[in-house]
């Protein structure tokens, strides 16, 4: 793994290096001076500058330069949390775009969408709209358990355990691959996938609340530093990078001493806005 610590300017100007896969959490949390800080409100990775996993942030944290080259979007799950500003970003672009945004979900997912937030009451219903090149917004549907192709990625998803539908993901620039496991208390499907990748250089998993909120984890199906290590003991592969992340901000610190506290040579705390390339 190789960490890139850009400012706004630089990450404008700089141009994609095509030998890594980049990934990004974009910052959700700023101070009164509009300088981004650590604390992860809203989940949205950025991949290689041209597509999201999950959009909490979209509409707030990209840049201009962003703006212009991410087109597709995978929604893990509708909770507020992953897609709080997509509305937002696909109608700053209304006017500009020359191609679709692509929402990518299972069916049930692009269902729960149409029905709670694409629905003229809480936002327009994009995809029945277009600008005077053509449709702004499209729902593309996958299926569980088949791989799928997005822009120079291919990808495959499975359901995990979380509270409403949910899918974890592979994905791979054919290079590289990466696992997400989006929100999820303990699961098995994925850990199946994650395990058949050849080879895996990075794993994103979350760690919500802290060992003494067990009880409210279960509950709202997330893991704990202690189920997150009963949980890597599922993992055949070792020696990917792992980086926790969604630790929710009121108990970031707990969180964070007692994922230190595992002792787990290649598990950090993903730093909201530093650029990571493998
Ligand atoms: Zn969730
Ligand atoms: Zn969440």
């Amino acid at each position: 793994m190789v960490g890139l610590y850009l400012g706004r300017s630089e990450l404008e100007s700089e141009s994609i290096n095509t030998r890594y896969l980049h990934i990004q959490l974009l910052p959700s949390s700023f101070d009164a001076a509009g300088r981004a800080n650590a604390a992860q409100r809203l989940t949205c990775f950025l991949i290689d500058d041209r597509l999201t996993v999950d959009a909490g942030s979209i509409g707030i944290a990209l840049n201009d330069a962003q703006r212009r080259t991410v087109r597709d979007v995978i929604v893990t799950h509708p909770h507020m949390d992953h897609i709080a500003s997509l509305p937002i970003f696909v109608d700053d672009l209304f006017g500009e775009l020359e191609q679709p945004i692509r929402i990518h979900a299972t069916d049930e997912v692009i269902d729960l969408l149409k029905r709670d937030v694409f629905n003229d009451n809480v936002y327009p219903r994009f995809d029945e709209l277009k600008n005077e090149r053509g449709r702004v917004m499209e729902y593309v549907p996958f299926e569980v358990g088949k791989e799928f192709k997005v822009a120079h990625f291919t990808i495959t998803a499975v359901p995990v355990n979380h509270i409403v539908p949910t899918v974890g993901l592979l994905i791979s620039d054919g290079k590289v691959t990466v696992a997400f496991s989006s929100d999820t208390a303990e699961t098995q499907e994925f850990w199946n996938l994650v395990s058949r990748a050849p080879h895996l250089e990075a794993l994103f998993i979350e760690a919500s609340f802290p060992n003494s909120m067990g009880a409210l984890a279960e509950a709202s199906k997330h893991l704990t530093p202690e189920t997150l290590r009963k949980e890597l003991h599922k993992l055949s592969h070792n020696g990917m990078d792992i980086l926790a992340v969604h630790l929710k901000p009121a108990y970031r610190e707990t969180v964070a001493r007692e994922l230190l506290e595992l002792g787990i040579d290649n598990l950090s705390v993903m730093e909201t806005g530093r650029v990571y390339e493998w």
